[in-house]
Parts: structure tokens; sequence; C-alpha cells
């Protein structure tokens, strides 16, 4: 029989990954670590739980700390990255971009300054990327919290929040994780670079037009917001697609898409947390979200 686990039984067959150190050799051929390209992202429609998955419940009030059990991926993700920081012993640096994607435009959730969109680009060495975005570096748990409300705050207040527009765009935080380079007695090739990120992605909501009977703006912001939808469901069929490896992948046709191709596209590891409400009401929408992410697995 098995073990009934406080959240339910446990499942018969568990996979866990373990990936060993660079063995000597591969750090001797100055190979790059390809470990923290990650990406996760959250899909589902308006209430579903998406923004609680990964940040998990809003703070209850001043010093009164979220129970360890229901705090979100990205702070449980920052927990365990700085506890394989202090394993490695190096000196790394944190920096955090957090941004929004609203209509096919980019707005940096981190600038001070007043919100226009910022253009994305695309170059050899960088791939694409959001022209003039805030990187801001941060040193613990607590500043990275403050980054994200700070973040959430000015997603809440901007003009288009009128129409619960919260729920309408994606909104994109990016961890940047460097090893700083310590200086090495000649002839000794030290450690090799480490360079890696995590991306959050709170998708847009992912129910359809109809069902909130939206017109004008919103019908234009549905359709911006299916295009990415869309398009990265798309990508992701394509990748995931053996037949199709070598294909060209339409990575073009979002700013969304744009903006994660890298971390889709190379040597990264993506995970797809798909989000449904248990209400019966929800159900034409539950299906939908389950149909998406089966042919996104
Ligand atoms: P979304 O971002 O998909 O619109 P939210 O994350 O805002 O949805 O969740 C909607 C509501 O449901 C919020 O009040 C949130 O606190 C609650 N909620 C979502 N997921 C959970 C969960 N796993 N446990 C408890 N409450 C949840
Ligand atoms: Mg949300």
């Amino acid at each position: 029989s098995l073990e009934q686990g406080p959240e339910g039984p446990e499942t018969p067959i568990q996979v866990v990954l373990r990936v060993r150190p660079m063995s000597a050799a591969e750090l001797r051929r100055g190979e790059q670590s390809a470990l923290f390209s990650c990406t996760v992202f959250t899909f589902g429609q308006t209430g579903s739980g998406k923004t609680y998955t990964l940040t998990g419940p809003p703070p209850q009030g001043e010093g009164v700390p979220v129970p360890p059990n229901l705090t979100g991926i990205i702070q449980r993700t920052f927990i365990w990255l700085l506890d394989r920081v202090q394993h490695l012993g190096a000196p790394v640096t944190l920096r955090a971009s957090y941004l929004e994607i609203y209509n096919e435009q980019v707005h940096d959730l981190l600038s001070v300054g007043s919100p226009r969109p910022l253009p994305v680009r695309w170059n050899k060495t960088r791939g694409f990327y959001v022209d003039q975005l805030r990187v801001v570096e941060f040193g613990s748990l607590g500043a990275l919290m403050d980054l994200l409300q700070m973040g959430l705050t000015r997603r809440r207040s901007s003009a288009h929040t009128l129409n619960q527009a919260s729920s309408r765009s994606h909104a994109l935080l990016t961890l940047y994780i460097s090893r700083q380079t310590v200086s090495m007695p000649p002839g000794d090739p030290g450690e090799p670079p480490m360079a890696g990120k995590l991306c959050f992605v709170d998708l847009a909501g992912s129910e359809k037009v109809a069902a909130t009977g939206s017109r004008g703006e919103l019908m234009l912001e549905a359709n911006s917001i299916n295009r990415s939808l869309l398009a990265l469901g798309h990508c992701i069929s394509l990748l995931l697609d053996p037949q199709r490896k070598q294909s060209h992948i339409p990575f073009r046709d979002s700013k969304l898409t744009k903006l994660l191709a890298d971390s889709l596209g190379g040597r990264g590891v993506t995970l797809m947390v798909a989000c449904v409400s248990p209400s019966a009401q929800c159900l034409p929408e539950t299906l939908s979200t389950l149909r998406y992410a089966s042919r996104a697995q």
C-alpha cells in the first residue's frame, strides 16, 4: 500500500534528477555549466492560482511570515539557490529584472521613471533582449521580495488596471546568477565562468474573450494575449516534437516567445504549471487549460 503523505497518497513512481559536479577534465576544457538556465511558467484562466503558485499568499501583515509549506515557487527556488551558492563557496552576484508584456508592449516593472514601452531587440551575442531594461542587484530573499512587491504594485497601478488588466498581462521575473571572477595565480585556469538565469513567467489569463464579453479595447487585449499564448503553445509543441526538432521555431511571432526563445530553445529546462479551478462553473476553461497543457507535455 502507498504511504499517505500530508498531501494525499504518494505516487508509486517518482522521478528525480541528480546532476553531478563538473569533472576535472570538463573544468580543464573550460566548459560552462548549463545549469541554472531554468524557466517556470504558470498557465490557466484568471483566478486559477497562477500568481499564488509563483509567489505564495500575500503577506498577512508586517513581520508576519508566510508558513514555509505555503510559500511560492520563487521563494523556494531562491532559498535553494542561496543554499547551493553557500555550498559552492564562491562569491556570486545576483541580479533581477521584472517586466510586463501588455498588448504586445513591454514595460519595465522596476524602472523608476514614467512608464513607457521598451523595444525588444536582437543581436548575435545576446539573442532577443529588452533594450534599457533595469537590472537590479540584490543580496537576500527579503530584498528580492521587495523588488517583486515593487513590481506588483506597479503592475497593479498602471493605467490599464481599470479593467483588471493585471490578469491580462504576462509578467516575467528573471534572476541572473553569475560567479564573481577571482584573480588566479599564473597558469591556474581557475573555475570556469558560471552564469545562469532563472525565469518566472506569470502568464495572462487564458480565458476566452467571449466568456468575458469583451469589446473594443478589451478585444485588442484578448487578441494580443491569445496571440502570445498561441505562439507559445505552437513553439513548445514544435520543440517537443522529435520529428520536427530541426524545423524552424517561430519565436518571432510574439514578444513573449521572443523573450523566452533562449530559455525554451537553448539548453535550459522549462517547467509549465497548469493551474485550474475546482469549480464546476469553470469546467469549460479547465478543459481548455488541460488541452493546452497536454499539447505542451
Ligand atoms: P491567477 O493569478 O491565476 O489569477 P491567483 O493566484 O490570484 O489566480 O489566485 C486566485 C485566488 O485563489 C487568490 O485569492 C489566491 O489566494 C487563491 N489561491 C490560488 N491558489 C491557491 C492555493 N493553492 N491554495 C490556496 N489559495 C489559493
Ligand atoms: Mg495573477
